[in-house]
This record gives structure tokens, C-alpha cells and sequence, in this order.
């Protein structure tokens, strides 16, 4: 055993024990790619590590190729998982001109021009080049802690890929060869600042995977899993964090209430899934006629609420108008063709002083006029 076994072993326990997690992550929550981006990354580091720090002068090149085409599998499993954790369009164009200038690059040095000082280079330099990849997009993203965090972490184990050649061949210079690589500072330089940075990436990796879940939970929270839409905690939540007001007093927020008008005929008469089918279609017609102008929140079971942006109170009357006059002309295949779905509104004007709840309040009572007028209307509160 080399006096490097046990550095070697440690950092191959590491790589194995982050490929496991990653993984385990990733296959108890497949809703979070990034994970799997991950586990995909280390367990090629695993592969690449074992490979170049078991080799010998007598290793075949195909290991050697191997073992690099892992190396930049890490970064590019990193980079990718960065993309879809940023909801960012991965650059296939720039990644396939890297990689084709790197084989292209890696081919020549081993057996046109044989050098494996300028090799090792290129093997560093190329992982480095695609890992800061990863940079343009957690920079868009910014703002939150993590998302510096793994910005910082990334650029410097990138920019330590690229320098770590340098300095070890300004020290040393070019005068590697396929004899003295294994037992040359530069191995030794390459595997140990290769250890230390995938264990401080997966720190910050591992940190990013949990905020992501505690993030998707929260979210769950917020939101009603039959219609996708906010739940009445998140309305409330919305109301609170948008706290940006209107500098004039003619845009105005508004609290738009509707239910739907005798929807227990709908389940008596075609059962509770039907019914469901039916809210569901309400609700996605009512939020995409909102689009910018409000957002919409399953308060209960058939009742929905809106809350409307800063916007003129006429804009919110004529929304809650044209949601009404649109809901009737939706097809629901599950009802008989002449069974019209129709709902009541109410609407009341949020003023400076109101409490959520207030405003909800006296929209109820409008939508409370539109059903004994009726229904399938539109009743606008008293002021407050
Ligand atoms: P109105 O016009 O006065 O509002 O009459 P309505 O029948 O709509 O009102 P009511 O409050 O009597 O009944 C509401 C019905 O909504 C009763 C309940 O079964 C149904 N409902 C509530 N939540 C759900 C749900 O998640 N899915 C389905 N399918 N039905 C639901
Ligand atoms: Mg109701
Ligand atoms: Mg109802």
C-alpha cells in the first residue's frame, strides 16, 4: 500500500457515501431531478477517482479514457442539475462544442502528439470550463442564500481545476510522462484538491436538496391538491408578502368570492367525481381569465375567492363579470349537454384599514345577494 492508500480509500468512501445519498434522495422523491442530477455526477467521480488512483504505467488507455470521460460527466452531471434546479435551458449547443473540441483535443495528445503533461491540462481545465457553466444561471436566480452559497462554492472548485495545473506546472514544468504520472506531484495535487472539492460541492449540494424539499412541502401547504390552486392559508400568505400598494387612488385591490350555484345537484345527480372534474375545469378557467389581473384560491368546497392586483374597481367588476358569463359556456362532458354550471360573485373593495378577512367578509355578503337574486350574478359590497 502506497502512503496515499488511505487518502485514496477516505476520499472513495466520501464520493460512494454522496452517490448513495444522492440517489436514495432522488428515488424516494422523483420530483426532485436534481438529486438524481447529483447521485449521476458523484457516481461518475467514484468511477473516474478509482480508476486514476489505482493507475499504473501499464494501464490501458482505454481506462485512462475512461476515467476523464467521468471526470467531465461529473461537471456536466453538476451543470445539469444546477439547469434544472434553476428551471434554465441547459446550453446543448456550447456543451457539444466543448466536449467535441475535448475528445478531439485528448485524441491527438494521446496518439498523435503524445503529452500527458498538456493532456492532464486539458482534462482539468475542460472539467473547470464546464462546472462554471453552472454560473450564469445561479446568478439569474440569485437573492436567495443557497443560491449564492453554490455559486460561490462552484466558481472556486471550478477556478481550482483550471489553476491547480498551473501552479503545479510552474513549479515543475511540462516534464510529465505516462511513467512518473502516479507517483507525481501533480496526481497527488489532482486527487487531493479533487477530494476536497467534491466534499465541500456536496456539502452545499446536500444543503440545496433539503431547502428544495422543506420548500416543496411548504408549497404543498399552500395549495389545494384538487385544483392546484392556493388554499385559503395561502391567500392569506399571498395578502400578507404582497405588500407593494398603488401610488394613485384609482387602482385598487379587491376580494372577488364566487360560488357555485347548486352544486350538490351535480354530485346527486352524476356522483363526487364528476363533480370534482367539473370544479377542476372551473377552477382553471377562472385563473386563466385572471392572468395577471388577480389570483384565484379555492376558499372551500364549491367557493372560490380572487384576489384581484392593483387595478381599477371597474377592471374588477368587469373580470368578475366575464369569469361569470364564461363559466356557463364550459363543457363539462360528465353532465347532460343542457346542465349549465353557472356560480354567484360578490365583490367588495379592500380598503386600507381591512383585514383580509373583513373584505371577505363583505364580499360574502354581496355573493349572499347574488344567490337570493338569483344566482349566476354579479353583487358588488357595500363600501367599507
Ligand atoms: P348554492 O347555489 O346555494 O350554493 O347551492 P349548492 O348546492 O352549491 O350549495 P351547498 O352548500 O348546499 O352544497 C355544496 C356542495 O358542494 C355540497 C358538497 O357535496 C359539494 N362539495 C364540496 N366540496 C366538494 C368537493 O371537493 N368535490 C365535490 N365533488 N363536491 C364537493
Ligand atoms: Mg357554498
Ligand atoms: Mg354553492
Amino acid at each position: 500500500m502506497s502512503e496515499n492508500s488511505g487518502f485514496h480509500i477516505q476520499t472513495v468512501i466520501i464520493l460512494a457515501i454522496f452517490a448513495l445519498v444522492f440517489g436514495l434522495i432522488y428515488f424516494f422523491n422523483k420530483r426532485q431531478p436534481f438529486s438524481g442530477w447529483v447521485a449521476i455526477g458523484y457516481s461518475a467521480a467514484l468511477m473516474g477517482y478509482v480508476i486514476d488512483s489505482t493507475r499504473t504505467p501499464s494501464t490501458h488507455i482505454a481506462f485512462i479514457f475512461v476515467s476523464t470521460a467521468m471526470f467531465w460527466i461529473f461537471s456536466l452531471a453538476i451543470a445539469k442539475a444546477i439547469y434544472v434546479r434553476c428551471n434554465a435551458a441547459f446550453p446543448n449547443i456550447l456543451v457539444g462544442l466543448i466536449l467535441s473540441s475535448a475528445v478531439t483535443g485528448f485524441t491527438v495528445l494521446t496518439f498523435f502528439a503524445p503529452d500527458i503533461s498538456i493532456r492532464s491540462v486539458l482534462v482539468s481545465v475542460v472539467a473547470g470550463i464546464l462546472l462554471a457553466l453552472c454560473l450564469p444561471p445561479l446568478w439569474k436566480a440569485g437573492g436567495r442564500v443557497i443560491d449564492g452559497a453554490l455559486f460561490g462554492v462552484i466558481a472556486t472548485v471550478a477556478t481550482t481545476f483550471v489553476v491547480r495545473v498551473a501552479v503545479v506546472y510552474s513549479l515543475h514544468g511540462l516534464t510529465l510522462t505516462e511513467q512518473s504520472y502516479s507517483q507525481s506531484t501533480y496526481a497527488w495535487i489532482f486527487h487531493f484538491t479533487s477530494g476536497i472539492c467534491a466534499l465541500a460541492l456536496a456539502v452545499v449540494l446536500l444543503y440545496a436538496a433539503g431547502l428544495d424539499m422543506i420548500w416543496h412541502f411548504h408549497g404543498q401547504s399552500n395549495r389545494d391538491p384538487l385544483t392546484g390552486l392556493l388554499n385559503r392559508r395561502g391567500l392569506k400568505g399571498l395578502f400578507k408578502t404582497s405588500t407593494v400598494r398603488s401610488q394613485d387612488s384609482i387602482n385598487i385591490r379587491s376580494v372577488i368570492l364566487f360560488d357555485i350555484d347548486h352544486f350538490k345537484r351535480v354530485n346527486d345527480q352524476y356522483g363526487h367525481a364528476a363533480g370534482d372534474k367539473v370544479l377542476q375545469r372551473i377552477a382553471k378557467t377562472a385563473s386563466g381569465l385572471c392572468q395577471n389581473q388577480g389570483q384565484v384560491a379555492r376558499t372551500g368546497g364549491e367557493e372560490f375567492a380572487i384576489l384581484t392586483d392593483w387595478i381599477p374597481i371597474e377592471t374588477a367588476q368587469l373580470l368578475a363579470q366575464h369569469i361569470c358569463d364564461s363559466l356557463r359556456f364550459i363543457a363539462h362532458p360528465e353532465l347532460d349537454a343542457d346542465h349549465k354550471v353557472t356560480a354567484s360573485f360578490g365583490l367588495a373593495v379592500l380598503t386600507d384599514a381591512d383585514s383580509l378577512h373583513d373584505a371577505m367578509d363583505r364580499a360574502d355578503q354581496a355573493l349572499y345577494h347574488a344567490k337570493r337574486n338569483g344566482r349566476n350574478q354579479v353583487a358588488l359590497a357595500k363600501v367599507a
